[in-house]
């Protein structure tokens, strides 16, 4: 029943997607490192996949626009590797990735990394195409082990389940399944951020002393970089998502890293300052 629930969450949440006109992707250089975050639509989160709702008045955080989403992937290019974080939903679903990847000029062949924050459908589902096969043939599939762990539950037989199940099925082994803190190839690191999902994580990103954090699902909108206290029905593990979310935002308002994430919206990448209970997202690209 949870996950009948959270798939119909996943319908309204898709619903309220408008087309995207404006801006594809944002170009950002890391060192010498080119870094593109790829809109593939933006929208705004409805308060019903709000957990802790009956506590949060939303209406001030929508006039303020916080509540502005998107869905988000990223492709890093070290100059040796084009790395994929993520790849968004299944082409059949809206999914844009390789239209996206085709305006910088990237095929699916040339991907030699993806990174997976986490297997949620909006994450995974550019993975396989309508056939069921893989989209990037020579990918090696970097996910936690404990994220592979949780979604290969033989007694969960949910539709997010299968997909998950199906992706690494498919993908095999090419799938790294690595520990925490792991460094994934020179200049990515893959950072613990658990609580949304079981295995749920982030990647660091640095070059020529340039530094970019990846937070995959820590923030589904900018009310929560606001109010970090609010939680999602997507959260598997609520209470541990959002101790993750205060701690991992406290260290970059600390450091003034740049941030970026797979739902927050255009201009995604950008640096948090403290106010109040929490912090103020500060667009720069
Ligand atoms: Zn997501």
């Amino acid at each position: 029943m949870k996950n009948i629930i959270k798939i119909m969450f996943g319908v309204l949440f898709l619903a309220a997607l408008p087309a995207f006109a404006a801006q594809d992707f944002l170009k950002y250089d890391i060192g010498s490192y080119k870094f593109y975050a790829m809109i593939n639509n933006t929208g705004a989160i409805s308060d019903v996949l709000i957990g802790n709702k009956d506590k949060i008045t939303f209406d001030k955080y929508k006039a303020a626009g916080w509540n502005a989403n998107a869905i988000n992937y990223f492709l890093l290019d070290t100059g040796t590797q084009k790395i994929l974080f993520d790849t968004g939903l299944p082409l059949a679903r809206g999914g844009k990735v390789l239209e996206r990847l085709e305006a910088i000029g990237v095929k699916p062949q040339d991907i030699s990394i993806i990174c997976l924050t986490h297997m949620h459908m909006d994450h995974i589902g550019g993975m396989l195409d309508d056939e069921g096969k893989k989209v990037f043939p020579n990918a090696k599939v970097f996910l936690s082990k404990e994220e592979a762990e949780y979604w290969n539950n033989p007694n969960n037989d949910s539709s997010s389940f299968k997909s998950a199940k199906k992706v690494l099925e498919v993908y095999g082994e090419s799938i790294i399944k690595f520990p925490q803190k792991q460094k994934i190839t020179d200049g990515v690191t893959s950072v613990p951020l658990f609580g949304h999902t079981p295995g749920h994580t982030g990647f660091i990103i640095e070059n020529k002393g340039k530094k970019l954090v990846i937070l995959g699902d820590v923030i589904h909108a900018n009310i929560q970089f606001v109010n970090p206290d609010i939680y999602l029905t997507y959260d598997v593990d609520p209470k541990t998502a959002m101790k993750t979310r205060k701690l991992v935002l406290k260290k970059a308002a600390a450091e003034g890293v740049d941030i970026t994430g797979m739902h927050i919206a255009p201009p995604s990448v950008g640096k948090i300052k403290k106010t109040g209970k929490g912090y103020l997202f500060e667009r720069h690209i």
